[in-house]
């Protein structure tokens, strides 16, 4: 009862308390609620975009730095594991030079750089992916596209009045590569068109910032958002953040391949676009292009298939007979293309081509200026003055290889990528990472750490992908691995062997660092460890 009288008089207590600022709750109450409801609304939709379990550790995270010195000791331990990844570059880099010559050195320039090439690692052979030329003619082959990009080194397409040469290297290469691509199809529609930029990364950007200002046309989209799977390359999340564009992730199957049901409960009135690949960066699988295009068709947004990597291989493979699934402007409901030159193209670096299904789209990756002093201005692609040579470059790997040529690399990297996969299903503590369409094999282990494989295979000299989710390394096959398969396979076993009789991390390696990365449950610190590391390192 003593208690029940003394809440009673503490509720009249406050009561007459709070009615003093009555007048002041009229108003103030009104925006407290507006402010609570706004604050609550934006912490659902972070949770939602997030997931609740990210949004706890990120929040925990924040509210910990705010004890005294917790923050100086988590910066502390980043910048150590920054100098780890670092291991040895620093001191390297104290006898670079940070000022122009007061004299110049001339020609002697050459020999000096003949030097500094020598420094570099051994790659021949032993990268993932990384050189595409390679095989008996692969000297050849270097030796002609270089003297194409020489002689075309100082030609500048922006300039087409003057140098109508690249202007016209330039629009054979997009014909051709869409002609690989289905555009003489019927089916096709008769309109594809695009342009070559620097890479992959650049003609997806320009895919999706095409994409974005198209659907602001037709559809009034505003607020825009995209759909990628997991697999899908790491150029959509700089596009969503350089185009202000939210990007929905969505997990990929059992098959890794891209859950068309998955991503159709992604799409609203917002969604500007979806996006498959033929095949994945990571584990070298084709998504369900055909399903994705009848998905975009139904809900009439656009849809872009990343071939940067099978562009110059599925078209041929599929001519030798393999069994390949539907991939290209055959399939109705695909906007856009993005497909790489400078891989297995086997053209000079900085050379790719983006394809769309017709120009209505296109026009939308154009800037035209009118009120510039400097002149009317118009140009296709993210750089303004273009590199002539690297055009002539790719224009000449194309002419010169030929049908034939491509079919006879294919042949024999489809031939060698069998051998590897075959290779690692014979050493019995790896498995391959579901079933690769071409050329990129990924694969992991239930019983070792793959990490401290790949540290196994780096002491001797390989150059292997670092994969997550699930662990896993891959090797990306060019003409440069015909002759070494089964060296290669022999490096691996030997790894897998040595891992396996001693765990533990070998001395430098970067397994620790790859593995706690992994498990690191607040993404923004990795976040943060990876700007350090490229901060310190240019
Ligand atoms: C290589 C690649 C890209 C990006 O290409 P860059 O030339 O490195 O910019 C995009 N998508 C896939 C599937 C790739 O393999």
């Amino acid at each position: 009862m003593a208690i029940f009288s003394l809440l009673t008089q503490f509720r009249e207590s406050a009561n007459t308390f709070l009615s003093q600022f009555e007048p002041l709750t009229l108003v103030i109450a009104p925006i407290l609620s507006l402010l609570i409801a706004g604050f609550l609304q934006s912490l659902i939709s972070t949770v939602h975009e997030n997931g609740l379990k990210s949004c706890l550790i990120a929040s925990f995270m924040y509210l910990i730095k705010l004890v005294p010195g917790v923050k100086s000791y988590v910066d502390a331990e980043k910048q150590k594991v920054v100098d780890k990844m670092q291991a040895g570059n620093k001191s390297k880099r104290d006898n670079w030079r940070t000022e122009l010559p007061a004299t110049g050195f001339g020609s002697r320039v050459i020999e000096m750089m003949k030097e500094e090439k020598r420094k570099d690692a051994a790659w021949q052979g032993k990268c993932s992916g990384t050189v595409y030329i390679g095989g008996t003619e692969a000297d050849d082959h270097f030796s002609l596209i270089n003297e194409a990009c020489s002689m075309f080194s100082h030609t500048n397409p922006l300039h087409l009045d003057v140098f109508q040469s690249v202007v016209h290297y330039e629009a054979e290469v997009v014909a051709m590569t869409a002609a690989m691509l289905g555009s003489k199809d019927k089916a096709s529609g008769g309109q594809i068109c695009g342009n070559m930029t620097s890479g992959g990364t650049e003609s997806i950007l320009l895919a999706v910032k095409s994409s974005r200002d198209y659907m602001r046309t037709k559809k009034g989209i505003k607020k825009p958002e995209m759909i990628i799977p997991v697999s899908a390359h790491s150029a959509y999340d700089k596009a969503a953040q350089y185009f202000n564009i939210k990007l929905w992730r969505v997990p990929v199957n059992n098959e890794y391949q891209a859950d068309v049901k998955a991503i159709r409960r992604y799409i609203n009135k917002n969604t500007i676009l979806i996006v498959g690949s033929a095949p994945g960066f990571p584990h070298g699988i084709i998504d369900p292009i055909e399903e994705l295009g009848k998905l975009a068709m139904s809900f009439g947004v656009c849809f872009h298939v990343d071939l940067c990597l099978g562009g110059f291989v599925l078209p041929f493979a599929r001519k030798l007979g393999y069994p390949i699934p539907p991939f290209d402007f055959s399939v109705q409901g695909v906007t856009s293309i993005s497909i790489d030159v400078h891989k297995y193209g086997l053209a000079p670096k900085g050379t790719s081509t983006v394809l769309y299904r017709n120009h209505e789209i296109r026009k939308h990756q154009f800037v035209a200026v009118t009120e510039w002093s400097g002149g009317l201005y118009v140009s296709p692609t993210i750089a303004g003055s273009r590199p002539g040579g690297l055009i002539a470059g790719a224009w000449a790997a194309m002419m010169s290889l030929g049908e034939e040529g491509y079919l006879e690399n294919t042949r024999q990297i489809m031939d060698v990528s069998k051998k590897i996969q075959e290779g690692i299903k014979s050493i019995p503590e790896l498995y391959v990472v579901g079933r690769p369409d071409m050329t990129i094999v990924a694969f992991a282990s239930n019983v070792v750490d793959i990490f401290e494989v790949n540290d196994q295979m780096s002491s001797k000299g390989w150059h292997l992908n670092a994969l997550q989710r699930p662990n896993s390394l891959h090797i990306c096959l060019t003409l440069q691995h015909v002759s070494v398969a089964d060296d290669f396979l022999k490096v691996l076993q030997d790894s897998v062997r040595t891992v396996k009789e001693n765990p533990g991390p070998i001395s430098g390696g970067l397994a620790p660092i790859y593995g706690a990365a992994g498990r690191m449950p607040d993404r923004g610190m990795v976040q943060e460890l990876l700007v350090n590391f490229m901060d310190s390192s240019c």
